[in-house]
This record gives C-alpha cells, structure tokens and sequence, in this order.
C-alpha cells in the first residue's frame, strides 16, 4: 500500500501552485518583482526578489548535520508549521481522528481542531512516572485514526520515549505517527531519525527553537519518507520561508558544533537543579529536556505567584500540583533554587 493512501485525496489530486521560476541563470522579467533594491535593503539575496521556494541549501545542510537524505527533508516555519502541515494533509474534516497523550505539547490537539479531525486522549499517569501507555494508545486507535502524536522527551513532563515503545506503536498503529524531538538536543535517548528509511509511516518534528537558540527565527523541519515530504510540499504556502529567514538559518548552522557544545553546560544545570529539589523533599520528574516538572504542591497556584513575587517566572503548565521551570543560566539556576526554599 502506498503511504498515500492514508493522506487526504484532494491533496494527492492537487496541483501545485505554479510559483514564478528560480533558475538565476535568466533575466527575471517573469515574477512582478522589481529590478532595483531598497535603499535599506543590505541582504545577500537582494529583497526585491521573491525567496527560493524550497530552502534546497537549507534542505541538504540540515539533512547532511542529520544523516538523513535532502528528499527526506521539509523545512518549515517550526515544528508548529511541520504539525500543521501533518495534520491538514492527513486528516479529514468530520472523519478523521489524532491520538495524543496529555499532559502534552497544545498544538497537537489545536492543529487537529482547526482542521475538523476529533481528538483522543491517553493520559500519561504521575503515578507511572508519566510513562506511554502503548497498549492504551493502540486500543484507542480504529480504522479512521490519520495520527498518534508522541513526544519524546515530552513536553512538560521531560520524559523521554524508549525507542521500543514507539516502533511498537507504529507496528501495530494503522495512521501515521508523529514523533515530535524538539528536545532531542537535550536527551539522552537516541533520535529515531537513522530508522526512517525504514519506517515510512513515521515523520519526525525537529526545531531550531530550542538547543539552537533561535526561536525568534521561526525555523524547523520534518524528516519524514519522500512520499510523504512530496505531498506535504503541495499542503505549505509557496515562498513559506523568507530570503532573510534562510540565510540566518543557513549563518546559524555553519556555527551548529559551538551553539550545540553549549548544551553540556545547560544539562550540567538541569541535573543540579533535579537533585537539588528532590534533596527539598519535592517530587521531580527525571528530565531529558531543558526544562524540569516539579511538585506536589497542594494548591501550585500559591507556589506559582511566591515564585513570581520573588521575580521569578515558571509554568504552570494546568497540571493539579505541578509547576515547569525552563533551565537558565547558572546564575537563574541558583537565584530560582534559592526561592523555592523560600516559597515550600
Ligand atoms: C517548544 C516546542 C516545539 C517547538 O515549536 P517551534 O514551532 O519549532 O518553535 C515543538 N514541540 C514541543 C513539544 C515543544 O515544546
């Protein structure tokens, strides 16, 4: 069976909207675009004129830094974009359903409502230590489930997924599964990218928002079979990723090994602060991410607003009892630790 045969069929029929040539080798007298710059306009690529439609230098060097083929490769606007883009491509209006497991990351269920698929859920349990209940999520699952979103290490909990665990559910899960490692970075765990070639029905979510400090660029991708990648190029908006865009994302991974080598530091910290609350008497959740679920509180609200008045802000992420605190700097760590020993 052909992977398309699980995407939505107005989307295989589709054409793709015929975007202006990018071949640099003519005259551009095709696209509307005027021939002079801005005065202001100091980039490389010259802003008058319309960005690559497919970032390919983007493409392969973010393949290449993986391992996986450039064909396998989506960039995208973050991994929101790339959960969008699964979600409208896969997902019939009124038919369809997504599995996901809350506590979890918001967009899966957001994306899934605003395309009209309904929404299933499979809690994760404090009491498991917030572990997948793999069966649980495979007899949610029936004939019309497009999507299970894992999220490894997951959001706000910072487990991470036993690669087992998730070949299990894609054996044996009919949908595609989406596999969301934006903390990758940060874990332990080994990424399930070298098993795509493999695995067709699996696409997996990376983000430079995270261990490559730039949120503020809006740059992901999906890595995902080329089938897959093909269909989900017909669901994006042409020219998604702006000329200025590629060319930050493009500086910022020619300094991938320093931004990555920072990382140690951050899970130097992550595992001070883990040990250090539990030596509080709280209960802490092991991390593989960047950021530490901590409790039980009785009320966290209380905790939530003594931490703020000692200016210091954390998440509380509508778990009954816990509260999420991103890791800092060093100095955030130590000024953060020394108000929770206030506030308990
Ligand atoms: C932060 C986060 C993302 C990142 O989203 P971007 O759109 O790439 O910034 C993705 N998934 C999870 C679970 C997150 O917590």
């Amino acid at each position: 069976m052909s992977i398309l045969a699980l995407a939505r069929p107005e989307i295989v029929a589709l054409k793709a909207y015929s975007h202006a040539s990018w071949d640099p080798a003519f005259d551009r007298l095709h696209a509307n675009e005027l021939p002079w710059r801005a005065e202001t306009d100091r980039s490389s690529a010259g802003l008058n004129r319309y960005p690559e439609p497919h970032p390919h230098e983007l493409a392969a060097r973010l393949a290449g830094l993986y391992g996986v083929r450039a064909d396998q490769l989506l960039p995208g606007r973050g991994s929101d974009e790339s959960i969008d883009l699964v979600v409208r491509g896969f997902c019939r209006a009124g038919l369809d359903n997504v599995i996901i497991c809350p506590p979890t990351f918001g967009m899966y269920s957001v994306a899934a409502r605003i395309q009209g698929a309904a929404v299933r859920e499979v809690p994760l349990h404090p009491e498991r230590d917030f572990a997948l209940d793999a069966a649980a999520v495979l007899a949610a699952c029936d004939a019309n489930t497009r999507i299970v979103f894992l999220c490894s290490p997951n959001n706000p909990t910072g487990t991470a997924l036993d690669p087992a665990v998730v070949t299990a559910v894609l054996n044996a899960a009919s949908g595609m599964v989406v596999v969301d490692e934006a903390y990758a970075e940060f874990s332990h765990s080994p990424t399930l990218l070298p098993e795509l070639a493999g695995l067709p029905r699996l696409v997996i979510t990376r983000t430079m928002s995270k261990a490559f400090a730039f949120a503020g660029a809006r740059v992901g991708y999906l890595a995902a079979d080329p089938a897959v990648v093909d269909a989900l190029r017909l669901v994006r908006l042409p020219y998604h990723l702006s000329a200025l865009t590629q060319a930050a994302a493009l500086a910022a991974l020619r300094h991938a090994d320093e931004t990555l080598g920072q990382v140690a530091q951050l899970r130097a910290d992550r595992d001070r602060l883990v040990s250090e609350l539990r030596a509080m008497g709280l209960d802490v959740v092991d991390s593989d991410a960047n950021f530490v679920l901590f409790g039980r509180f009785h009320d966290q609200t209380v905790q939530w607003q003594g931490l703020l008045d000692r200016g210091i802000l954390v998440r509380d992420v509508g778990l009954p009892g816990w509260l999420r605190v991103s890791v800092g700097t060093t100095g955030e760590c130590d000024a953060f630790l020394a108000a929770v020993r206030e506030v308990i």
